[in-house]
């Protein structure tokens, strides 16, 4: 049975659906980018407090500028803005039908700010990946080279882009004495909030400095931290949804049972009572994003090179392997963590055992490939922080230098059984390079100044590094992570 408003309560064998009238939520949050992981998140969220009576001045009124969005509009207008979420519970699958989202703007400029001036609207939030905030990529500053930025620039009353739309928006706000919307970047960007800052009010600046400044001052961008691994759909997503669940969606999602949200609770236009459905409400989310960076991506970077070489295909059979569970622990517990400091209410190795939970759900099918590409730009990020951390603390370094030497490893593009890869990173030719030099000379890989920068000139490192790198190629992948964990012992 096709998803609609008609429909919806013919389904048996639902979890949750919306139970408050839907006529009666009124739009409060403009979102743009309506893909699949707004909808597994936010929008979740949203429709649980909608169910709890609460917060029904909320509603989300979705948006976008991209082609693909005028096929996800009419998707899901056909079902009356309704979406089937599955939740993959290894213990079994279970679906609910969410109905957070009022209405979708027309994918056209005119109509977009006519609804970001809309005075009901007090909070615009956005998926729009990483590469969607113009981040120029030497710099990490806006990148105001880029043609459509030039052109907002020069022509911000005819914006093109979704930041010089925001920016008109804010402006037409402030001559109506309409008080700004709040900015809620939901992009798995540490510091999401600011970056969406230094995009708006950097473009702002390039045409109109006092406004610029205006925004600065009155305008918050809350960062926050997401997490809910939410895989793309496919036919086979689709399928599941009809054969199990009888429904028929054009735009179902599926996504793991966990959920977080943390955010800092900055909304001078005020927000919803989501503290009542599990978000996190701080005044400072820098520690969650680090806990997130240091333990789940590490933890993914730690897994997967290990995995790679020892042929694995999916993280979940990697992480029923034995050897590679205890080795991600171990090095968890005693190097990464110990760099942490502590966040009140949160004790890292609950948070550690559910990201090796998380990882082990064979439903997700979340691969080995897709964590272990651009390395030369995840390592930086992942592992090295923790590293110079460590370093600065005098801390152990043996596991962190063995998850680099299983990068290395990896990168020579030979696998233990002999497999030749291809490896997925800009710069692979150069780590191929580098690490079959490191064989003879270790320091040849660390000396990728790119990647490491100054690290080279840690003795402790590179010593360490050169011990693990050596042991990988005489003894193996396997034994080597045991010598790792009996080293604890
Ligand atoms: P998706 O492909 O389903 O949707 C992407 C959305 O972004 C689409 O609506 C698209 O139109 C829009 N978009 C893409 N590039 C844009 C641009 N340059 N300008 C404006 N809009 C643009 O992807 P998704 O799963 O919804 O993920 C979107 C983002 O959400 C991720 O990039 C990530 O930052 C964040 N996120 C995703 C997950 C996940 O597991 N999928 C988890 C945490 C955070």
């Amino acid at each position: 049975v096709a998803l609609s408003s008609k429909t919806i309560n013919t389904f048996g064998g639902l979890t949750s659906f919306p139970r408050y009238d839907r006529s009666k939520i009124s739009p409060g949050i403009l979102h743009i980018g309506v893909g699949n992981f707004h909808r597994a998140h936010m929008s979740v969220y949203m429709d649980s407090l909608f169910n709890m009576g609460l917060g029904q001045d909320w509603g989300i009124v979705g948006a976008g500028i991209q082609p693909g969005d005028e096929k996800m509009r009419s998707n899901l207008e056909k079902q009356d803005w309704l979406t089937t979420i599955v939740e993959l519970d290894p213990s079994g699958l279970s679906a609910r039908v969410t109905g957070a989202m009022v209405d979708f703007l027309p994918v056209d400029i005119e109509a977009i700010l006519v609804g970001l001036t809309d005075p009901r609207i007090r909070i615009v939030s956005m998926t729009i990946t990483e590469g969607g905030y113009f981040i120029d990529a030497a710099t990490g500053g806006l990148d105001i080279e880029h043609p459509d930025i030039r052109k907002d620039a020069s022509h911000p009353d005819e914006p093109q882009t979704l930041f010089g739309m925001i920016i008109r928006a804010l402006r037409v706000r402030r001559e109506r004495s309409i008080p700004p919307f709040t900015v809620v970047s939901c992009d798995n960007l540490p510091g999401n909030g600011h970056v969406a800052r230094q995009t708006v009010v950097g473009l702002a600046r390039l045409s109109d400095a006092e406004f610029a400044d205006w925004i600065e001052a009155e305008v918050a961008f809350p960062n926050c931290m997401v997490d809910c691994i939410t895989p793309a759909t496919t036919a086979r997503e689709r399928s599941i949804v009809r054969e199990q669940f009888g429904i028929e969606d054009t735009a179902p999602v599926v996504c793991e049972p966990f959920h977080q949200w943390v955010i800092e609770d900055t909304f001078p236009n005020g927000r919803p009572p989501l503290e009542e459905v599990g978000v996190e409400f701080v005044s400072d989310v820098t520690v969650y994003e680090l806990m997130k960076l240091r333990i789940l991506n590490a933890g993914h970077a730690s897994t997967c090179y290990a995995a790679a070489l020892l042929g694995y295909h999916f993280v979940h059979d990697a992480l029923a392997d034995e050897d590679i569970r205890e080795w991600v622990r171990a090095l968890q517990i005693r190097e990464s963590i110990p760099t942490l400091g502590s966040i009140e209410g949160v004790d890292y190795s609950q948070y550690l055992a559910k990201v090796v939970e998380r990882f082990s759900n064979p439903e997700i099918g979340d691969t080995i490939p897709r964590n272990i590409a651009d390395g030369s730009d995840r390592q930086p990020k992942f592992i090295l922080p923790t590293l110079r951390d460590a370093l600065d603390q005098s801390g152990s370094i043996d596991g962190l230098a063995l998850e680099i030497a299983l990068w290395c490893r990896y990168c020579t593009g030979v696998m233990e059984n002999g497999d030749k890869v291809i490896i997925q990173d800009p710069i692979a030719d150069t780590l191929t390079a580098q690490a079959e030099e490191a064989k003879t000379h270790p320091k040849a890989f660390i000396e990728i100044g790119t990647v490491f920068g100054d690290l080279v000139d840690s003795q402790k490192f590179v010593s360490a590094f050169g011990n693990w790198y050596s042991k990988l190629l005489e003894n193996g992948v396997r034994q080597t992570l045991k010598d790792y964990v009996a080293m604890g012992s």
